[in-house]
């Protein structure tokens, strides 16, 4: 007999302070804004929005904690350590954890449960790790010199997150950021404080010294701006939108922080004749319905090979026929409600631009339930390459079935777009596979599968979809500053 589990209990708030130089207070100006249950559109907690002043004290701190004191002194080793523990808490409170990312955020447990919890595990221990191996090397430059270089940390990172992951993005913020020896104060989303809090308070019992982790959270242009505009952070680590990124780099100008962006995407997932179709059916599916379609790599922009397309657009349309849809704390649901008002505005708006443009609305393109957020898994064909739904990222579960018949017609396509994150390819010959996955401008090609992640494996976008990558050995450059020290020995 199956076994029916139970739906996650409702999760204490115990976090919803602004956490600065090791302590939680109010926000200086004593405002608060709501965070809301994207299931049920109730407030779940108030939780403290911060602005420029306490933004000011929180880097204030974050420089403290960087030029004096415990963290500067500590050993690599150690850092690593702290690392080590953090990743530890998190699994003992994987459980609670799990529920406050479903319940802030809207995704279902399932997911919380498989993806987002073990990867920021994954992804702190895999910085641990590298803390007691940055180094750099001696080089033989001519002369009687001893030339060598050395790896220090960038200094104080600005940190500025958006909600579809809120605690995977803070362990990809965190973990190189920490094991590097750099001090942090992050930016929350609005829509989602509450699992950095969590996080925070996690670190704090971890050990790391006060000041070297902030969190203020509070609204992108009023706090978000002051953490770029600041004049004692080094560096601006930023997810999100791409018109946010060209906003951040405008206000970082002035102070000429480093900036690395991670942004949005319009990904096509390719899909030849010669395919393993099961594997394929699902992985198409998987690519652009996971955590709601609110993904920057999602697979929106479906090709499928005409010899296919009928067949395979009729096996996704029966997977959405029965897809779960409800309460996210419930571990049989499969999707859960978008995050909020404004996203559930934008996905209806561009349902309703895909029926004008022409494409056949095949299911879904409409609300689901009373209450909540919640959108139908939407699936347009006859779409075509000029359509809005075919060039703008939607970020919510509508995909878009685009036809194709030559190779070298369809790479021009795929590429035929501002954004250059991510890419798939589904077949069976391996040279047509390398083909396209030479030929795709994106950070990451995925060849027979979709969406795996790896804390080792770079992750980052071409052309507006970002500049510079997380994740792996690369995700750690851009906290470490090389410094060359040049000795005479005549
Ligand atoms: P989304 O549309 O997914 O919310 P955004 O780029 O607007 O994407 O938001 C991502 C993060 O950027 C959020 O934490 C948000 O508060 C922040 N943000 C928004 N505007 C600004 C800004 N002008 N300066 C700094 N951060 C911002």
């Amino acid at each position: 007999m199956a076994t029916v589990s139970p739906v996650a209990a409702l999760p204490k708030i115990k976090h919803t302070q602004c956490f600065i130089g090791g302590r939680w207070v109010d926000s200086l100006s004593g405002k608060t804004f709501e965070t809301v249950n994207p299931a049920t559109e109730e407030v779940i907690a108030t939780v403290a929005e911060g602005d420029a002043a306490d933004v000011d004290v929180a880097a204030k701190a974050a420089r403290d904690a960087f030029e004096s004191g415990e963290w500067r002194k500590m050993s690599a080793r150690e850092r690593g350590r702290l690392l080590y523990r953090l990743a530890d808490l998190i699994e003992e409170n994987q459980e609670y954890l799990a529920a406050l990312e479903s319940l802030d955020n809207g995704k279902p447990i399932r997911d919380s449960r498989a993806a987002d919890l073990p990867l920021t595990i994954q992804c702190l221990r895999y910085y641990a790790g590298y803390a007691d191996k940055i180094h750099g090397y001696t080089i033989p430059i001519d002369g009687n010199f001893l030339c060598y270089t050395r790896k220090v940390p960038t200094g104080v990172v600005g940190q500025i997150i958006p909600w579809n992951f809120p605690m995977l993005m803070t362990a990809w913020k965190w973990g190189p950021a920490l094991t590097a020896g750099c001090t942090i104060v992050m930016k929350p989303a609005e829509q989602t404080p509450l699992t950095c809090l969590a996080m925070a308070a996690l670190a704090q019992e971890a050990g790391f010294p006060d000041g070297v982790i902030n969190v203020v959270p509070g609204f992108g242009p009023t706090a978000g701006a002051a953490v770029v505009r600041h004049p004692l952070i080094d560096k601006i680590a930023f997810t999100g939108e791409h018109r946010t990124a060209q906003i951040i780099m405008r206000d970082a100008s002035e102070t000429l922080k480093r900036l690395t962006f991670e942004l949005g995407g319009k990904s096509p997932n390719i899909v030849f004749d010669d395919c393993d179709l099961d594997a394929a059916v699902d992985g198409a599916h998987f690519g652009l319905y996971f955590n709601q379609g609110q993904c920057c790599c999602a697979g929106s922009r479906l090709f499928v090979h005409e010899a296919i397309h009928d067949k395979f657009v009729d096996r996704l349309v029966a997977k959405n026929q029965v897809r779960r849809l409800g309460n996210p704390l419930d571990p049989a649901t499969e999707q859960g409600p978008q995050v909020d008002q404004a996203q559930y505005d934008k996905i209806m708006s561009f349902v309703d631009k895909g029926k004008s443009e022409g494409a056949r609305c095949l299911t879904g393109g409409e609300r689901f339930g009373d209450r909540g957020f919640f959108v139908q898994p939407t699936l347009f064909e006859g779409v075509t390459d000029q359509m809005s739904i075919a060039s703008d990222e939607i970020f919510g579960p509508v995909l878009s079935v685009l036809k194709f018949r030559d190779m070298n017609d369809l790479i021009r396509r795929a590429n035929n777009t501002m954004y250059g994150l991510a890419a798939a390819v589904w077949t069976r010959d391996i040279k047509k596979a390398h083909y396209v996955a030479e030929q795709v401008r994106a950070g990451t090609v995925w060849v027979n599968c979709y969406n795996v992640f790896d804390a080792a494996a770079p992750f980052g976008g071409f052309k507006m979809s970002g500049s510079g990558r997380e994740l792996g050995e690369d995700g750690l450059k851009p906290y470490l500053e090389t410094k060359t020290v040049t000795m005479s020995l005549g």
